[in-house]
């Protein structure tokens, strides 16, 4: 295993300090900052370190985005249609940048670290001040200071990547947050772009990650989540500790209640953790398991390295081990090749698994991956047609699981509070990530109270109070 290459904070503080000390002599002009992010919960996560590095160098939030004087866009290359939508949306800029000459635009994030597209992104829309990829990420408070020297920057650096420590963070929640334990994948499933802009996978020192619980807790956080592109293969070479040790470890932390992970890739998905699962009672009964098709000849091709009977065994391993455990997935359909048989057989995993929740796509193309160049492209009308029937399939499965709940109590980690019904509705969730509406108003959000599941409303519970 490679070891992790840690930034040394002094190169961390010197860039912040650069910034700040700019920051000083530019005080009066008054910036505002506004970030726009797309994606997963990793760059969501990203984008709370912007917030915290920008704060540190002295910009505060502006209300909205028409009155920042910094834009930032934190993009995301793993959805479909994503580079339209950057394009379209900092294309849509340019007059205001003629009419606000002052305003600075930085465009960042996975899209920005494929070479080709962020030098296309530069070339095309000049009035753009800075462009920098994910390996940059806590180079930004010095690259933000020459940008406002008056320098048009553009930073996009090769590199397997690294781990960075101390990085201010602007967390969004009050109860609830994320906490990274990894970053990078080596998996190179044939679709996907992540391992080429987030680098290899590197773990971060288990005593930095319970440093970080800590002192999360300390603020009042009660749940976390430990993220990761395949957090199954955590790894920490120094000590040898692995992802069921590290949430042993995070477990310990006084004062988190809840402890919750994302993703877990089947392949690497240990017997050690399914007995984490079981016996660390903070530990949430839930886990996201891309299952991605139920066909083994399009999982060969996806190169997933587990069949249709390794996943179904080991649902039904995690289902006898932990007291009850929901299930969720995420599923592409028309991958490259993909037959009606191919198809079928996911509608009847998707079946016989009866997931509490299926985030499905349609397959699309990623440009640098092995399958944006298979010949077989299926075309869209056939994939179109067969996410609705997956859909369709998926959402008759959660009615028929959610009916078990009916007459159920648990405990609901309230979220927030819904108005538009003739009662205020408080909402949460159970351990095992169901989500639950209950009368309440928003005077409980934050706050664990005991529900009774009396029905169902589309995919969510309906409960009331026990005191
Ligand atoms: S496990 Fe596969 S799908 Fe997930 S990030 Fe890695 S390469 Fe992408």
């Amino acid at each position: 295993m490679r070891k992790t290459v840690e930034v040394p904070p002094e190169e961390l503080q010197k860039s912040l300090e650069a910034s700040a000390s700019l920051m000083k002599e530019l005080e009066g002009r008054g910036f505002q900052y506004y970030i726009e992010s797309y994606g997963c919960q990793m760059n969501d996560h990203d984008a709370e370190k912007l917030s915290g590095m920008l704060q540190t160098c002295g910009f505060s939030p502006a209300p909205s985005k028409e009155e920042a004087t910094l834009l930032l866009f934190n993009t995301c290359c793993v959805r479909e249609h994503a580079e339209k939508r950057v394009f379209g949306n900092i294309g849509a800029l340019k007059k205001r940048k003629e009419n606000e000459p002052g305003l600075l635009i930085g465009v960042c994030g996975c899209m920005m670290q494929q070479r080709e597209v962020a030098e296309r992104l530069f070339k095309r829309f000049p009035f753009v001040d800075l462009v920098f990829g994910t390996h940059e990420l806590h180079h930004f408070p010095l690259l933000l200071s020459r940008t406002l020297a008056g320098e048009r920057v553009f930073s996009v650096r090769e590199s397997d990547g690294e781990i960075v420590e101390g990085l201010p963070v602007v967390r969004g929640g009050s109860f609830s947050t994320f906490v990274t334990i990894m970053y990078g994948c080596n998996n190179f499933c044939s679709y996907c772009i992540v391992p080429y802009v987030r680098g290899r996978e590197r773990s971060r020192a288990p005593e930095n990650i319970v440093a970080e619980v800590r002192s999360l807790a300390e603020r009042g956080f009660r749940e976390i989540t430990l993220l990761g592109q395949n957090v199954n293969s955590y790894a920490y070479a120094d000590d040898g500790v692995d992802f069921p040790e590290l949430l042993r470890r995070v477990s310990t932390v006084e004062g988190i209640e809840r402890i919750r992970f994302m993703t877990s890739h089947p392949k690497d998905l240990s017997p050690r953790l399914i007995e984490a699962m079981a016996t660390l009672p903070k530990v949430c009964n839930h886990i996201h398991l891309p299952v991605q098709s139920g066909s083994n000849r399009i999982l060969s091709e996806m190169n997933r390295r587990y069949t249709r009977e390794k996943y179904l065994g080991l649902v039904e391993d995690i289902r006898a081990a932990v007291d009850g455990v929901e299930l969720t997935t995420d599923i592409i359909v028309g991958f490259p090749g993909e037959t009606e048989e191919d198809f079928e057989e996911t509608l009847a995993l998707v079946r016989q698994v009866g997931f509490s929740a299926a985030y499905t796509f349609m397959y699309s193309p990623r440009l640098g991956t092995r399958a944006a160049e298979m010949e077989n492209q299926v075309p869209e009308e056939v994939k179109k047609d067969r996410l609705l029937r997956l859909n369709a399939c998926s959402a008759e499965q959660l009615k028929v699981g959610n009916q078990k709940y009916i007459g159920q109590e648990g405990t609901v980690l309230v979220e927030g509070c819904d108005r538009r019904e003739k009662a205020p509705m408080a909402y949460g969730k159970l351990t095992n990530f169901k989500m639950v509406y209950f009368p309440g108003d928003a005077g409980l959000i934050g706050s664990m109270r005991h529900v009774r599941i009396t029905g169902i409303q589309n995919n969510s519970l309906i409960g009331e109070p026990v005191e």
